[in-house]
């Protein structure tokens, strides 16, 4: 059963959560350790998206430019996954939304699309932007080319050669992609002069990326998660899915979201949110992998965004900035921090987090694509997953909740993943303890304000 929206539906406003927290999220800082200034971010970021970074308002519109894009695709279906439902034999119902129906194939255009237009507003002639996996560079792609702007990624070279297909569909948008570490940028320079077969990795791609960002007056940078701005974006999802639970008389008992930097988590969740802030109970669940596990295991601490030390420092779950990234195949997954709302929220136990190993995400994934037909994205088989386990503890238990998941995205640029799962060559691998403890000594060294 799928539940659909008019295009008209599309909302009108995101849902700004920091409206309703509990606390102010904690100050951003820079390398002097003091607050950043929404004017130190104007080399890098459009004043629109500046503003929205450092808002408390609890609704802000979304420019009817926009909304035009968005209608490409949106509203996105909610579904109930009937046939799961009944081959798991659970009493619980299970809905999900499908942010999989987007041109680029994920929810990051949400943002993407947004990101360009107040970039447009600006002046701003080029986006430079990093990849790993290249959901977000094909997502940026896109929205460049709905709005005129130029965009550059830098695609951690790994992935340039071992995934051309997010790589042709970049270009195919017109972006110019280039493979990280190159020798456009000193940070690219100074990584090729110390190991010239360098795989490089999405920090060193991000390092490249602001370089450029800052150096050129008509050039600004874009990010696909983690910050303020985004996860705002992202509550598209969240506040559609209100509407259509409406339309069948339901109302979720727990929400999962798989939790990479937190965008699409904050996205689906956080309109939910606002109704726990004025009473309601309801369970938000970020799941994460085992092997990357920043919030079920990770410090809450100041730290950097990148591997070099070039961004502001950030109050939030990290496994330290020089994580080196296991290589399991949820690549949307793999950063070491996440997003300071989410960080904050789960640091005052409003949210809740579980961590999933990577076979356990196939299974679920396998078993979704058999029963419900859409081959899910390895991140999103970490919701799924979760929401299979607590299926399955509803048909122990005999309680009928209605469980939700976002569906971030297709697999259909991940088939090799896949491939590698069925010919029974994945293997688990728990991020270990002593590397944990170890990053404590290496976070940077702050006072923090009060
Ligand atoms: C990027 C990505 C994620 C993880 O990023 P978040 O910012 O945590 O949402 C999850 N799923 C898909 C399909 C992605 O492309």
């Amino acid at each position: 059963m799928k539940v659909l929206l008019e295009e008209n539906e599309i909302p009108e406003h995101w849902y700004n959560i920091v409206a309703d927290m509990p606390n102010p999220p904690h100050a951003v800082l820079g390398p002097d350790g003091n607050p950043v200034t929404p004017e130190a971010l104007a080399p890098l970021f459009p004043a629109g998206v500046i503003e929205q970074e450092v808002s408390a308002e609890r609704w802000i519109p979304i420019p009817q430019e926009v909304r035009e894009i968005y209608r490409l695709w949106r509203p996105s279906p909610l579904h109930r996954a009937t046939r799961l439902e009944a081959a798991l034999g659970t009493p619980a119902k299970i809905y999900y939304k499908n942010e999989g129906v987007s041109p680029a194939g994920s929810h990051k255009p949400n943002s993407a699309v947004a990101q360009a237009y107040y970039n447009k507003q600006d002046g701003t002639k080029k986006l430079v932007t990093e990849t790993g996996a290249g959901q977000w560079g094909s997502s940026l792609a896109l929205a460049g080319q709905m709005f005129g702007l130029e965009v550059l990624v830098y695609m951690v070279k790994i992935s340039y050669e071992q995934k051309p297909f997010r790589r042709s569909m970049m270009q195919t948008w017109g972006a110019n992609v280039v493979a990280s570490p190159s020798t456009d940028t000193q940070a690219g320079r100074d990584v090729l002069a110390k190991d010239p077969d360098s795989n490089g990795s999405l920090g060193v791609a991000i390092s490249e990326a602001v370089e450029i960002a800052a150096q050129n007056d008509d050039t600004n940078y874009a990010l696909g998660s983690v910050l303020n701005h985004v996860l705002l974006h992202q509550t598209v999802i969240g506040l559609e899915a209100k509407k259509q639970f409406e339309k069948v008389g339901d109302y979720p008992d727990m929400i999962f979201a798989p939790c990479g930097g937190g965008s699409n988590f904050g996205g689906v969740a956080f309109p939910f949110f606002a109704d726990m802030a004025s009473g309601k109970s309801l369970r938000l669940v970020a799941v994460e992998p085992a092997s990357c596990p920043t919030l079920t295991r990770g410090h809450f601490a100041y730290d950097f965004g990148d591997v070099a030390g070039l961004t502001p420092l950030t109050k939030m779950y990290t496994l330290g900035h020089d994580f080196m990234p296991p290589g399991i195949h949820a690549g949307g997954l793999r950063y070491h921090g996440d997003s300071a709302l989410v960080s904050q929220l789960y640091n005052e136990k409003l949210i809740e987090a579980q961590a999933v190993n990577q076979l356990e995400t196939f299974e679920a994934g396998v078993e979704f694509a058999r029963q419900e037909g859409i081959v899910p994205a390895p991140e999103s088989n970490h919701a799924i997953a979760a929401v299979i386990r607590e299926a399955l503890a509803c048909k122990e238990s005999g309680e009928a909740k209605t469980l939700f998941f976002n569906l971030s995205g297709h697999g259909h640029f991940d088939m090799a993943s896949y491939d590698r799962y069925l010919a029974g060559e994945l293997t688990d691998y728990d991020y270990p303890e002593e590397e944990i403890q170890a990053a404590l000594d290496r976070l940077p060294k702050v006072d923090e304000p009060v």
